[in-house]
Order: structure tokens, then sequence, then C-alpha cells
């Protein structure tokens, strides 16, 4: 892979640009830098919890300007898909009031109260999560054969104290219940970074899977996600993963390096 050949640069957040709430001193002068060589970089997210208006904020405390069209969110991946794969189907949404208003905003019919006219289900990662809601999840797919999607397969979310559980593990609590698994979209599925290369691919030609580099520090998010939609691979070593774990992966990225600062250096 020629790094010098990337246009489109999809950017894990957490470990990759910065650790918690804590910015890497080389993540400005690295976006900065992509843009003035007339490039584009999105930050691509896997947490169907929040909206994108949610980052924006997060990143511009954290010192990075930041606009709607610069992320990649598997909220936005998964109403592109219910779009495309599902138009004009009524969808029970058990997620969050963001993720809720994500998808209706992008033309998803949405409901979220049990009713005869439902032709699907949807999970987020829901922390507004009651026990309604796993009572009419549990009732749709029960009785019910229609599509069954999830934004995240994640199975715990980490916070400043430890873990939390995340959508997939509410799937599986669906799963002991109803003996039903969704159709999951966010990383390690391609469907993320497939979606980025065909929006920016509609302002700037240049970009195809093989002009676009998945730059993160989880083998089997990150970098699995980049395998499966056949996308350039960077593993960064400044978040979770050690070399130790890339020996023990079936999962390979096609670059390592220590941090972001050494992609900087590349690419000038
Ligand atoms: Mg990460």
């Amino acid at each position: 892979m020629d790094l010098k050949k990337i246009r489109l640069f999809l950017f894990d957040m957490d470990g990759t640009l910065y650790l918690g709430d804590r910015l890497f001193s080389f993540t400005r002068p690295l976006l900065d830098a992509i843009r003035q060589a007339g490039k584009t970089y999105l930050f691509m997210t896997n947490n169907s919890s929040k909206s994108v208006g949610d980052y924006v904020k997060k990143l511009e405390r954290l010192g990075i300007p930041a606009a709607y069209d610069d992320f990649i969110t598997s909220s936005q991946a998964t109403a592109d898909y219910l779009t495309a794969n599902h138009p004009k189907v009524k969808f029970y949404v058990c997620g969050t009031r963001s993720f809720k208003e994500e998808l209706s905003g992008a033309g998803v019919l949405v409901c979220d109260a049990y009713a005869e006219d439902i032709g699907g289900v949807v999970m987020g990662y829901d922390t507004e999560l009651t026990y309604q809601k796993l009572d009419d999840v549990s009732r749709l797919l029960t009785l019910r054969d229609i599509p069954y999607i999830a934004a995240n397969p994640d199975l715990v979310c980490p916070t400043e104290y430890g873990y939390v559980p995340d959508c997939g593990s509410v799937c599986g609590m669906i799963y002991n219940a109803t003996g039903k698994r969704p159709h999951y979209i966010g990383k390690p599925r391609p469907e993320m970074p497939l979606a980025a290369v065909a929006r920016i691919a509609k302002r700037d030609a240049g970009v195809c899977p093989d002009t676009t580099l998945v730059v993160g520090d989880r083998l089997y998010t990150d970098i699995a996600c980049a395998v499966a939609a056949g996308i350039h691979s960077l593993l960064v070593l400044s978040g979770e993963s050690t070399l130790s774990d890339v020996e023990k992966s079936e999962v390979k990225p096609e670059l390592i390096l220590r941090d972001c600062a050494e992609l900087l250096e590349k690419i000038q």
C-alpha cells in the first residue's frame, strides 16, 4: 500500500485520535495536513446511543472542529441499510431518543410502541432501555417473522470505571427469549466503510476502496471491517491492541504504526 495514494481516511476515534478525554498532540496536525492536501477524513464510530450532534460537541470540546458531514456512524449506516433494503416498512426501534431521531430524519418509519402494522425491529445501543421495550421486541420477534436489524454488535461499552452492556449484550438477552439473532450493521461488518466510500466518491472521483484507509486501534472491529470491505487497514498501537495481540489474531492489518504521529510523518 502506498500511503500517498490514499484519498479517504476513516478514523476510529477513541484509542486512535484521543484516549478518553485526552486529545493526542498529533491529531490536530494530522487532520489539518489531510485537508490541506485536498483529501478527506471521516470519523467512524459504532456507538449508536449518541447522535452525530453529540459527537460534534465532544470533538469541539477536545479542540477538533467538526461538522455533521465529517462522521460515518453505525446509526447512519443502519438508516442507509433500512431505506435501501426495507423501504416503507414501519420499524419498532429499541434505542435512544437520538437514535430514533437520526433514523426518522433519514426517512425510516419509526415506531416506539407495539402496533399491529409493525414490519421490522431495530436495536441500537439503548442507554434509555426499559423492560417494556424488551417485552415489545420479544413479542414482535416471537409472533412474527420480520426483519431484525441491530446497529452495532459490541457487547460492552467502556466507561471511566470499566464497562456497561452495549447493543450486542441486549441482543443476547433477546436471543435467549426468542431464539432470533439480528443482522448487525456496525464494525466489523463492511457496511459503514463502504457507505463512507460511496458518499465521498460522489464529490471526489478518485475515492474508491483502493484509495481508502481505515485507521483504528482494535483488530476485531476496525481492522476486521476494513478487511471485510476490501479497504486498506492501518492498526495503531496507541489504544487497545498490542503487537502480541496481532500475532494471536486471525485478522491482520496491512500496516502497523506506533500511533498517528507516524502516519503524519509518512503522508507528508
Ligand atoms: Mg478505538
